[in-house]
């Protein structure tokens, strides 16, 4: 809100105050005298006191304020501030060096923003509650036809297999083009960790190498150098919702004869030349965790145009067994099944993924908007050739010795925001496998998933803007402040 609203000259009358108490909603008011130097603060509170007193309305504001208030420097370090924040004080006037009111913090104790919140209230109820009826509630049941119909059809391609859970999703993919011991699989550095341990799960040796600068996701030149005699196939992770640069990556699979697999756990709808992501590869993979674009609980698919492939994996999907001779076993397989009941959620989901993505677009636009350019971070990127990136979760990248204090100081304020993901390399389980990692140690140091949720509002965003304005201000203003 603007700080116009919120301040109040000394001189005016409490009947002035009561009014802009009135236009601004807060409850109270910044008393300045000239110059905006703050010399009080009053409350509707204290205006109802000192009339019970009996003030009148057109006494004085100045002879009733409090001289004995909260208030913030702009040169004080945000946890100082919430340490003398509690229930009484909780919209704090912030003056700079001479006195003057700058700006004002807003602390809401009573509110806890997540980092993501599925949307639950449209037909999900209704198609779960019909599947419970009906008693098909396991693994058979018209809403697993429909969701891998409907989801397949989504995503450009032409079958769909339902799993338990996107990790499921990778291994099932991974087993039916027949990668295990002795093979190498590449993935990118930053990733969450159930990319590589599919392929650990096959027998299979992870390759693990960096990410591009620009799209934090993996670069297809070190793919290339990367390349072995041994390398059968390449994961390339959508990662936070951009699409990887799918062109070159298909080209160097044609060229040396690799399968390609598609991390799509965290892009949902996202295109490169107009195709959507999962449809480029052998087989796409999705996640339908309860974070990510929509959501079945716990869920997963696997997406392809090879026929071939859908039916090894139905094979492998229900324990390896014969689909046509009950209870002869063909291949030892899995049970990475999904519900009919998580599919009726997928199914309501999947009705109102445009909106859901719409929406997500647009609190991206009010974060950059609301952040202006006054700070020192750096957005995801947008106009990348041919890349059409869904916002999963608003992510950016902030100077890396305010990062972990940023998350730290939102959590304090009962917003959640998490750390990107910690690069492969940088995990002893992992960092054997590492063939490359230059900008992922970079960028996952630097990387901040911020809130991106459907009831967040401008005021929100706003409450985590200040802390980023106290903890990442640009170079040059960082330095005056320093002094
Ligand atoms: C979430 C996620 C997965 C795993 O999905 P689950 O459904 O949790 O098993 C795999 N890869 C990436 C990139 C993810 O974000």
């Amino acid at each position: 809100m603007n700080i116009e609203k919120l301040l109040c000259d000394s001189k005016k009358e409490i009947k002035d105050a009561l009014e802009l108490i009135n236009i601004n909603g807060k409850g109270i008011v910044f008393i300045t005298k000239e110059d905006r130097k703050l010399c009080g603060i009053i409350t509707d509170g204290d205006i109802r006191r000192a009339l019970l007193k009996g003030a009148s309305l057109n006494d004085c504001v100045a002879d009733y304020m409090n001289e004995d208030y909260t208030y913030a420097d702009n040169r004080e370090k945000i946890e100082e501030v919430l340490e003398r924040i509690n229930y009484a004080a909780k919209i704090v006037p912030v003056i700079n060096n001479q006195g003057k009111v700058e700006r004002y913090y807003e602390f809401r104790n009573d509110i806890y923003i997540p980092v993501s919140q599925p949307q639950l209230r449209n037909n999900e109820l209704k198609y779960l509650t019909d599947a419970l009826v009906s008693t098909w509630i396991s693994s058979t049941g018209k809403y697993i036809l429909e969701f891998e119909s409907e989801f397949s059809k989504y995503c450009d391609t032409k079958y769909g297999v339902a799993v338990s859970n996107g990790t499921a999703a990778l291994h099932l993919a991974l087993v039916v083009l027949g990668i295990g011991k002795g093979d190498e699989v590449i993935v990118p550095d930053i990733t969450f960790a159930a990319t590589i341990n599919a392929v650990l799960y096959t027998g299979a040796t992870p390759v693990i190498v960096d990410v591009e600068k620009d799209s934090w996701c993996i670069d297809s030149y070190e793919i290339l150098k990367a390349l072995t005699k041994r390398t059968k196939a390449i994961i390339p992770v959508h990662l936070y919702g951009q699409p990887c640069d799918m062109e070159s990556i298909m080209h160097i699979a044609r060229e040396h004869h690799l399968f390609v697999i598609e991390d799509c756990a965290e892009a949902h709808g996202a295109t490169y030349a107009g195709k959507k992501v999962g449809s480029f590869g052998d087989i796409g993979c999705f996640s339908f965790f309860g974070n990510k674009v929509i959501t079945t609980g716990e869920g997963g698919m696997c997406v392809t145009n090879c026929a071939d492939l859908q039916n090894k994996m139905k094979l492998y999907r229900d324990h390896g067994m014969s689909k046509t001779y009950k209870y002869y076993h063909e291949v030892i397989g899995f049970n990475y099944r999904m519900t009919n009941m998580q599919a009726a959620i997928g199914v309501a989901q999947l009705e109102k993924i445009e909106e859901i993505l719409n929406e997500r677009k647009r609190l991206e636009e009010d974060y950059r908007r609301i952040f202006g350019n006054e700070l020192n971070i750096q957005w995801q990127a947008d106009s990348l050739a041919n890349r059409q990136r869904i916002v999963w979760l608003v992510s950016a990248l902030v100077p890396s010795n305010d990062r972990d204090l940023l998350i730290k100081t939102l959590k304090k304020r009962n917003i959640d925001a998490r750390p990107f993901f910690i690069p492969l390399s940088q995990m002893k389980i992992y960092e054997k496998y590492t063939f490359s990692n230059k900008n992922s140690k970079v960028i996952s140091k630097k990387g901040i998933n911020l809130p991106t949720i459907a009831t967040m509002e401008c005021e929100d965003i706003e409450t985590i803007k200040d802390v980023f304005l106290i903890l990442c201000r640009k170079e040059s203003e960082y330095q005056k402040n320093e002094v």
